[in-house]
C-alpha cells in the first residue's frame, strides 16, 4: 500500500520507526524487536538506512519482511551522499524485485572523513538528485522526503532551507516527515511558512520519545533541535530515576501527539527506535483517541 493513500483518511494515523541492525551478528534481536513493533500494527513502520554501512542491505530485509508477514506498510528509506550511481540504480532495483513501494529519498550526512573532498565529483550532492532518480527508474514508487522545521544545520536561514525544500517536492516527493520537534509550535510556524512557500504535500511531523537522561544528548547532537524549559524541568527532575524518566518521557510525547491531534495534525511519525514497549505505550495511551 502506498504511504500517501493512508495519509489523506482524516483519522489520526502514528507511524513508528525502526533501524537496521549495525552488525550481523544483531540482525535476529533487531528483526524480532521489528517484528513486535509490526504487531502493533501502525499506519505504517518506516526503516532507516544506516549511512553508507556494510549493513545497509538490512533496511530491505526488515522492510520486506514487516510487509509480506505482518501486511503493514513499510517505507524503506535510501541514502545517496556517498554512494555512486550505479550503486543506487541496484539498490532501487532491489527495492522494485522486493515489492517495497515507498521510498524515503534522503541526502544522508556528509562522513567526516569526506568533509574535505571536491564535491562536484560526487555522484550525489543533495537529496533531489536521488528523488529524481527514483522518479525516473519508473517503479512507481510513493515517495518521501526529510524537512526540518528549525531548518537544517548546514542552510544559512529558513528561506533558503524552504526554497530548495520546495524544489525537492516539486521532483517528485509524495509527503514530508519532519526531523523530532519537542515544541509544537515550531512546526506549526514551520507549515505556515512552507504553506506559503507553496509547498502543498501531507507533512508529517517527527516525535522522539525520550526515555533516558542519555538518550537526550544524544538526541540533541544528532537532530539539534530545541529543547523547550518544560522538557528541561522534566529531565532535570526525572533523569536520575530511569523509570520515572521513561514514563515522563512517554507521556510528554503523548501530550505532544494530542496536541497536534487537536490542532488538525493527523499523521504523526513516532520515532520509536526499536522499542517495542514505548511503542506500545504510546498506542495503548492514545487507545480512545485513535481512529475518532
Ligand atoms: P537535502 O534535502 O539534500 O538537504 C540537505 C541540505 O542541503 C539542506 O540544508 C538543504 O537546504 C540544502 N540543499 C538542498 N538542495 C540544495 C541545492 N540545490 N543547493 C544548495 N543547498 C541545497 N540519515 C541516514 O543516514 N539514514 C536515514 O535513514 C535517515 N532518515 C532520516 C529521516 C528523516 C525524517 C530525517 C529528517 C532525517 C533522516 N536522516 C537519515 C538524516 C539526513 O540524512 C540528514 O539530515 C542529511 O544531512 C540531509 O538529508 P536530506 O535528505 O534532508 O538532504
Amino acid at each position: 500500500m502506498k504511504i500517501i493513500d493512508i495519509l489523506n483518511s482524516g483519522k489520526l494515523h502514528l507511524s513508528f520507526e525502526v533501524f537496521p541492525p549495525k552488525t550481523d551478528g544483531a540482525f535476529d534481536s533487531v528483526k524480532a524487536a521489528t517484528e513486535k513493533i509490526a504487531q502493533i500494527r501502525p499506519s505504517f513502520v518506516s526503516v532507516t538506512y544506516g549511512a553508507g554501512g556494510g549493513t545497509s542491505r538490512y533496511t530491505l530485509d526488515i522492510a520486506k519482511n514487516i510487509k509480506d508477514k505482518y501486511g503493514v506498510p513499510t517505507l524503506a528509506h535510501l541514502t545517496c551522499v556517498s554512494s555512486s550511481r550505479e550503486t543506487v540504480k541496484e539498490r532501487i532495483e532491489d527495492m522494485k524485485n522486493a515489492g517495497i513501494e515507498n521510498v524515503m529519498a534522503l541526502r544522508g550526512d556528509i562522513p567526516a572523513e569526506l568533509e574535505g573532498d571536491d564535491r562536484s565529483k560526487w555522484d550525489y550532492n543533495y537529496a533531489i538528485q536521488l528523488v529524481r532518480d527514483i522518479k525516473e527508474s519508473g517503479a512507481g514508487f510513493c515517495i518521501g522526503g526529510a524537512c526540518y522545521p528549525e531548518k537544517h544545520p548546514e542552510s544559512h536561514n529558513q528561506k533558503e532551507d524552504i526554497a530548495h525544500l520546495k524544489e525537492k517536492v516539486d521532483a517528485g516527493c509524495d509527503f514530508l516527515t519532519t526531523q523530532m520537534i519537542f515544541d509544537n509550535d515550531l512546526f506549526y510556524s514551520f507549515m505556515y511558512r512552507v504553506r506559503e512557500a507553496g509547498i502543498t504535500v501531507p507533512i508529517i511531523p517527527g516525535i522522539m520519545p525520550i526515555t533516558s537522561k542519555k538518550q537526550v544528548d544524544s538526541a540533541l547532537r544528532l537532530s539539534g533541535s530545541f529543547m523547550p524549559k518544560r522538557f528541561k524541568s522534566l529531565v532535570d527532575r526525572f533523569g536520575d530515576d530511569p523509570a520515572a524518566m521513561k514514563q515522563a518521557g512517554i507521556a510528554y510525547a503523548t501530550d505532544q501527539i494530542i496536541d497536534l491531534y487537536a490542532n488538525g495534525i493527523t499523521n504523526v511519525h513516532v520515532y520509536t527506535m526499536n522499542k517495542p514497549d514505548v511503542a506500545e505505550k504510546i498506542q495503548s495511551n492514545l487507545s480512545e483517541i485513535l481512529g475518532k
